[in-house]
């Protein structure tokens, strides 16, 4: 019998007043598998991540990690939404790394990676300072632990951005064009860092135009338009043999 996902999406689907951004996603990530997610600016790729973790709570569909429902579950016939607390309850299981990092700005690099383990997962201060300390240094941080965000490269704050969310030991990571905030140079080194993150095994959904990265790291591509997704396959085939003459069209842009 195939293992259950580790993260299954059916029916989801979101409206801003009225306009419909997310329309009938089903989505199934395996544990251990890497997705690209790729589609045009505003076809609706930050909301479905958004959607996923309940910062933005979908209108319609089914969520579950690990088996589990998260955010709406079924009970007999009806489908009811969990309490906040059931749903804060889950969301440490999935991080999320922004394109603007989105770090505390007024925390130190430390301290941006101990203050959730210690307030949302209730772990000790000593506990979570030496997690932060070894994920700090495995991701090249350990000399710029005091420094406070604004005395950071742009590759340094997604890195630090990235050991905060590594530090609450989540099951799915999430990333959100992970790389486009940062200056040409500085690329490289944060898609190593996806790369050997991918390479332990971690569970992750990546939104980017980084093809190279799509067809060298990712197991998958999905392709998104209009609040679809219109192909989701194997990286190589997806990339290499396009079905929809939308994705032909981006690939060619971004190319
Ligand atoms: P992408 O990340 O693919 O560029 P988004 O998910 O950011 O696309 O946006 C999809 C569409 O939803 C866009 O038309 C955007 O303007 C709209 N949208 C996103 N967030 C909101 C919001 N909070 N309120 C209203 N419209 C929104
Ligand atoms: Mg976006």
């Amino acid at each position: 019998m195939k293992p259950a996902p580790l993260l299954s999406v059916s029916g989801l689907r979101k409206a801003f007043r009225g306009t419909r951004v997310l329309d009938d996603i089903y989505l199934d990530v395996a544990k251990g598998e890497v997705v690209a997610l790729l589609g045009p600016s505003g076809c609706g790729k930050s909301t479905l991540l958004r959607c996923l973790t309940w910062l933005e709570p979908p209108d319609d569909g089914l969520i579950r990690i690990d088996g589990r429902p998260f955010g709406r579950e079924q009970v007999g016939a009806t489908i009811r939404r969990q309490s906040g607390r059931a749903i804060d309850a889950m969301r440490p299981r999935i991080g999320m790394v922004f394109q603007q990092f989105n770090l505390w700005p007024h925390l130190s690099v430390l301290e941006n990676v101990v203050r959730a383990q210690v307030v949302v997962l209730r772990r000790s201060r000593e506990a979570a300072t030496a997690r932060a300390r070894t994920l700090l240094a495995d991701l090249g941080l350990g000399a710029l632990v005091d420094r406070f965000p604004y005395a950071l490269s742009g590759g340094q704050k997604q890195r630090a951005a990235i050991a905060r969310a590594l530090a609450m030991d989540p099951a799915l990571m999430l990333f959100d064009e992970p790389t486009s905030a940062l200056d040409p140079e500085r690329v490289g080194e944060v898609l190593a860092l996806l790369r050997d993150l991918a390479a332990t095994g971690m569970t992750m959904i990546v939104v980017t135009h980084e093809i190279g990265f799509a067809a060298h790291v990712a197991d998958r591509v999905a392709f998104m338009d209009g609040g679809r997704i219109l192909e989701d396959g194997p990286a190589k085939t997806v990339l290499s043999t396009p079905a929809d003459p939308r994705l032909a069209a981006f690939l060619d842009l971004v190319r």
